[in-house]
């Protein structure tokens, strides 16, 4: 359980030092408990461990309760106290010496395909290989565990870390590929045309990338069980033989697949439900390796819906730990295996390794040779851990090279001062509909005090869907433009801008201040208009789209960039908007910027992942929102979501039905829209207004039909995912959306933001049929909570890191081994790695860290290729 007690302390220390204001984790202590609990209880080895997760969450499921300090001060001290008892029982325990028994793990959570991390570079220009799914319970936990190893491991003894008896695996680091690897896969013996065409199907043509294509799994004997011995309630794996297997129906008549497994200790069976298919898969005679929970039914041990496989003999007789590649059609598994074995031999040694010789030494990494040998063909748990703890370890160090290279560079040059007279701000304070919160109050004042310095900010705010951040930028551009800067303020899509547009304009004009709208469709008349009015600095603000920083946008001063939605400004978007900084005596001065995100992510992962990037928090609710309501329905219930719609229409209320992506091509998608449009408003609503939205709408209309929703002349929006960030109609009080499995958690939190901005109760429809297992877990967990920061958690664990931080969602490149969620403490490694990188070769031309150096570059051009 080491790894969820350091998470928890981690936390519990970062909120001692923070002074017990429940402040550590965005979403708060309580919340966070309730995630970790689930993650202590899997890591449990006994029932003390148990008894110290439920005693750990009963204490801080109420944290938020317990008045003062104090109490909280007691609380916290009380649970390390006891974290630090269980360490010492298991010091001395006899577990002590035992391995760490390797974990089943359920197959979602972490990111079990490894995929190059520098792809060769023959290939560089074409998009990188999907992660496989990984769809069985077979999967070992390959998680890092760096503080478990430090106490076992000899101090800085080179030898330890190098292979016992392969010397080619650590050779020095070679800077381009003198040996060959970008050769084709078929220069290797025993590879012909059909075997290299299969190959080709797994994105794998060079030697270098067949090296890098790493099991998608691992069976791990060593978890076998007899089924005598099988207890109830026990995960385990087994492998039998099927004696027989009957599909018979319910009273309900759902098919049932029931099959009897022996192993020659002992027979168990194992039911598929609604799968009448699988009968035929798994025929009596097969051997079959089977893994799942053990429950009981009428007094017999059974196994409910367990992952199973053909068992492929072979690697037995071989291996303990055997390695399971993606699956290929005519290349079978042994096959495979024998390949990768030559090829792993012969050529993993020999691919360079950019790491520093002295960092390596020091974090007391695998060579990377070793890592990728041991990755394939792991010799132990252990060493599987370790093999990817180094591929993790890259990845994040070119992550952190590159986010601190971003800030370094966006603060290489200086910027201007701006402030403005109390007087002048209490005004436009006093001007507001409302009063600002607290987190309001506070993020502008961090802004305040960033901008009225001479280094240019590079600020990050982050805050759930309708925290208010709108008002905090328009705060940030009203002392920029009171102090005679322009600002630019930069949104995702165009109806977004044009509502930005309409909201601040009312807040800024009153105050002198000049505003416009830059966008892909401003007419050609008017754009030279704007063109000249930001040239010679007439106009003070502009708001826009992507159109904004095109080379043709001419700022006399600009002195503030503000960018909203964080998750579509790509690398190239931050460089074009630095360029459009103001001169100063020859000198470039680069503007101020503030980037708005509405993805939350736990305070202390955003900390290390933007490294000392300026981080605000807009952790508080304005006050008076309800929670939200939320219900999942199956399609056949759609009729009562209709009348739903009917009553709140009928008091005035109104509602956004929101329609997936159905194919890749807008077009589709705007005809799936507008035919339900026909239907919705001719069958089902005909005394309703409808109105329509979709991306394919030349922009007026859309703009028509986004103010007439606004204005309360249509009482329903059907809509495509245009819809998503942003949005603002306070009246409207529903959200149905249509085939919800088919968007992401934070997707789906975004729509849900759409509504229960106003004074209304809200409600949220999920619309689904057949989902899948993880799209289930996704939509209950809507139904269970608004906490935008707790399904973030949630998100990250259902999908994994590589798609919720993945390059649409962040701009950051897409990580294919490391896990943010998981990998913290390599995180924080890699973060001071590269921190003490820049501060010796500050440009990294030091010939030692060339090839570092490329990889960056390389890393980094990947993400900027597809956003
Ligand atoms: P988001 O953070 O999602 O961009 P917005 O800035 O759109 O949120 O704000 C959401 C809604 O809350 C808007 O209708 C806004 O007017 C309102 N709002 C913002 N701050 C406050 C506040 N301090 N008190 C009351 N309402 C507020
Ligand atoms: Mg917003």
């Amino acid at each position: 359980m080491e790894r969820a007690l350091k998470r928890l302390e981690r936390v519990l220390e970062l909120e001692k030092q923070q002074g017990y204001l429940n402040k550590a984790v965005v979403g708060g202590i309580g919340q966070f408990v309730v995630y970790w609990v689930t993650q202590a209880q899997e890591e449990a080895e006994d029932e003390a461990d148990l008894a110290l997760a439920e005693q750990v969450s009963q204490v801080l499921m109420d944290y938020s309760r317990l008045s003062g300090g104090e109490a909280r001060a007691r609380a916290i001290d009380t649970l390390l106290a006891n974290i630090e008892r269980r360490r010492q029982r298991h010091a001395v325990g006899p577990q002590s010496s035992a391995p760490q028994a390797p974990v089943l793990q359920p197959p979602v959570p972490q990111p079990p395909v490894p995929q190059p991390l520098a792809p060769p570079p023959s290939r560089r220009d074409e998009p990188a290989p999907r992660p496989q799914p990984t769809p069985s319970t077979l999967q070992v936990e390959t998680e890092l565990d760096i503080e478990d190893e430090e106490d076992e491991e000899p101090a800085l003894e080179e030898e330890t870390w190098e292979p016992e008896s392969d010397e080619e695996l650590d050779q020095p680091p070679v800077a381009a590929d003198p040996v060959g690897l970008s050769r084709p896969i078929t220069s290797l013996k025993g590879v012909g045309p059909k075997i290299a065409e299969k190959l080709n199907k797994l994105d794998v043509t060079t030697i270098w990338e067949l090296l890098y294509l790493f099991p998608r799994r691992y069976d791990d004997y060593t978890l076998l069980k007899p089924i005598s011995k099988i207890r109830y309630g026990e995960q385990v794996t087994i492998i039998g033989t099927i004696w027989q297997t009957k599909v018979r129906r319910t009273r309900t008549n759902q098919p049932i697949t029931e099959c009897i497994v022996n192993d020659g200790t002992g027979s168990v069976q194992a039911t598929w439900f609604n799968q009448p298919w699988l009968a035929e898969q798994l025929p009596a005679g097969m051997q079959i390796v089977l893994s799942g929970k053990v429950e009981l039914y009428l007094g017999r041990m059974v196994f409910n819906s367990p992952e199973w496989e053909p068992l492929e003999m072979e690697p037995l007789r071989t291996r303990r730990i055997v390695p399971i590649y993606p699956l290929t059609e005519g290349l079978n598994a042994g096959k495979m295996r024998e390949l990768m074995q030559r090829t792993v031999k012969e050529w993993a040694g020999r691919v360079p390794d950019a790491l520093p010789d002295e960092i390596r030494k020091r974090r007391r990494l695998y060579s990377l040779g070793r890592a990728i040998q041991q990755l394939h063909f792991p010799d132990s748990q252990d060493a599987m851990r370790r093999a990817r703890q180094r591929l993790a370890y890259d990845e994040l160090l070119l992550l952190q090279l590159g986010v601190q290279r971003q800030r370094r560079d966006w603060q290489t040059h200086a910027g201007t001062p701006l402030s403005i007279e109390p007087e002048q701000f209490d005004a436009f304070l006093a001007a507001l509909p409302f009063q600002l919160t607290g987190a309001q109050q506070r993020v502008i004042d961090e802004i305040r005090a960033d901008l009225a310095a001479d280094r240019p900010m590079n600020r990050l705010l982050q805050g759930d869907v309708g925290s208010g951040k709108t008002v905090v930028a328009a705060a940030a551009m009203v002392t920029a433009a009171s102090s005679g800067a322009q600002v630019a303020l930069m949104a995702p899509t165009e109806i977004l801008a044009e509502q930005h547009y309409r909201g601040l304009r009312g807040l800024m004009e009153p105050l002198g201040l000049r505003v416009a709208l830059l966008t892909g469709s401003t007419a050609a008349a008017e754009r030279s208009a704007i063109y000249e009015g930001l040239a010679d600095g007439t106009i003070q603000i502009v708001i826009g789209t992507h159109a904004l920083i095109q080379p043709t946008v001419q700022f006399r001063r600009l002195g503030l960039a503000i960018v909203d939605e964080q998750h579509r400004f790509g690398v190239d978007q931050r460089a074009a908007l630095r360029e459009k900084g103001p001169s100063e005596n020859g000198d470039l001065l680069t503007p101020h910027l503030l980037v708005m995100s509405a993805t939350p992510i736990p305070r202390t992962l955003a900390l290390s992942l933007y490294g000392d990037l300026d981080l605000s928090i807009l952790d508080e609710l304005p006050p008076g929102r309800q929670e939200i309501k939320t219900r999942w329905l199956r399609a056949s219930e759609r009729e009562r979501a209709y009348n739903f719609i009917r009553r709140q229409t009928a008091e005035g209320r109104q509602a956004y039905l929101i329609y997936p992506l159905v194919e890749e091509s807008e077009m589709i998608d705007a005809r799936a829209a507008v035919e339900e449009f026909d239907r919705l408003s001719r069958e089902v609503f005909p005394d309703r207004r409808v109105g329509l939205i979709h991306g394919r709408l030349p922009s007026t209309e859309k703009e028509a039909a986004m103010r007439a929703f606004a204005g309360h002349e249509t009482d329903m929006l059907v809509a495509t995912s245009v819809i998503e960030v942003g949005v603002d109609v306070p009246n409207s009080t529903i959200i149905v959306i249509e085939a919800a499995d088919r968007f992401g958690l934070a997707q789906l939190h975004q729509f849900r933001g759409r509504v229960g901005r106003g004074e209304h109760q809200s409600y949220c429809i999920l619309i689904a049929e057949d989902v899948s297992a993880e799209a289930e877990q996704r939509l209950a967990a809507l139904e269970a909570t608004n906490d935008g920061f707790v399904l973030a958690e949630r998100d990250l664990e259902l999908r994994g890191p590589g798609e919720f931080f993945g390059r649409r969602q962040s701009g950051l490149p897409e990580l294919r081994m490391a896990s943010l969620l998981h990998d913290v403490e390599v995180l924080s490694m890699a973060q001071e790695d590269a921190a003490a990188l820049f501060a010796v070769d500050p440009n990294l031309e030091w010939p030692e860290h060339q090839a570092l150096h490329q990889q960056v570059r390389q890393f980094w051009e990947r993400a900027a290729d597809v956003s």
